[in-house]
Parts: C-alpha cells; sequence; structure tokens
C-alpha cells in the first residue's frame, strides 16, 4: 500500500465526526495498511493513527504501544474499526504528542483505565481492556474519529501546553 501525508492541524479534515464503517471490505484494509505504513515512516515513538489524519473519513484506528521505549507494553499492534468507549474508571494526567499537531505536546486529562469494543478487520466483534499509557493513546485515536484533537481537552493553555523544541 502506501505511506501517505499526515494532514496537519488546523485542516478541517481533523474536525469531521467520522461516519462508521457499514461494511468491512477491502477499502477498509487499505486504509488500515496505509495507517500501518504511515505510522511505520513517522517518528520512531509513534504509538497511534487514526484514519482521518490520513484523509480518510472513516472510523479506524491503529494503536500500538509496545513502540513506546518509555510506556511499553499492553496488547501490541491494534487495528480497531468502529472503536468505542463502552467502560472507563478513574483518572489519569499524561503528556501528549499528536502526529497532526508535530509542534505542540500537552498535559491531558484521560480516564484511567477504558474498556474498548470494536471490530477486527476480519469484522469478529472484539474487547480491549487497557490501561495506563495504552489507554490514553486509545482515548487519543478514538476521538480523532470525533474530531476531537487533544488540543480541544487542555483546560489551562498556560501550564498544560507546551511548545516542542526545535528539532
Ligand atoms: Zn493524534
Amino acid at each position: 500500500m502506501a505511506i501517505r501525508p499526515v494532514i496537519l492541524y488546523p485542516d478541517p479534515r481533523l474536525k469531521v465526526v467520522c461516519p462508521a464503517v457499514e461494511a468491512i471490505d477491502d477499502a477498509t484494509r487499505a486504509v488500515a495498511q496505509n495507517l500501518l505504513d504511515t505510522m511505520d515512516a513517522g517518528p520512531p515513538r509513534t504509538v497511534g493513527i487514526a484514519a482521518p489524519q490520513i484523509g480518510a473519513s472513516t472510523r479506524v484506528v491503529l494503536v500500538d504501544t509496545s513502540r513506546s521505549p518509555k510506556h511499553p507494553g499492553g496488547h501490541g499492534l491494534l487495528a480497531l474499526v468502529n472503536p468505542r468507549v463502552i467502560a472507563s474508571e478513574g483518572d489519569q494526567f499524561f503528556r501528549e504528542g499528536c502526529l497532526s499537531i508535530p509542534d505542540y505536546t500537552a498535559n491531558i486529562r484521560r480516564r484511567r483505565s477504558v474498556t474498548v469494543e470494536a471490530l477486527t478487520l476480519d469484522g469478529e466483534a472484539m474487547r480491549v481492556d487497557a490501561e495506563g499509557f495504552e489507554a490514553v493513546v486509545l482515548q487519543h485515536e478514538i476521538d480523532h474519529l470525533d474530531g476531537i484533537l487533544f488540543l480541544d481537552r487542555v483546560s489551562n493553555v498556560k501550564t498544560d501546553l507546551f511548545q516542542r523544541k526545535v528539532r
């Protein structure tokens, strides 16, 4: 498949509520493969990506926290179609970044643990229980499907938003 250019904030395509995948077909699997290729080509610590970030307005995300040197673990590579959080517990703060917002990071309050229901690329129902960093990444990527960016969840831009150092 193909590496796609990552769409950057404030592109309006990042603010769209994506429609659900009605039937998982070759087009769905192509989106997932393009997401994987784009994630592989991104910065080395990239742990998640969502379809609208490569211009596909559909509900597909990839999460792989095993790529994080700082917070490894979790379930390895997850390719989720129509994911939704069906249960959550607790609160935590994590410093988040985003491929689509390369110049900033922010401390964001998220749920500490989540249960996510989704379909696999084979159309099988699946459920993931995640906590800590993996739970953060799942919430971040699912937010993308609803047109929500971490910038929308910064509670105090003076204390919680950080400009990245020039690389
Ligand atoms: Zn993001």
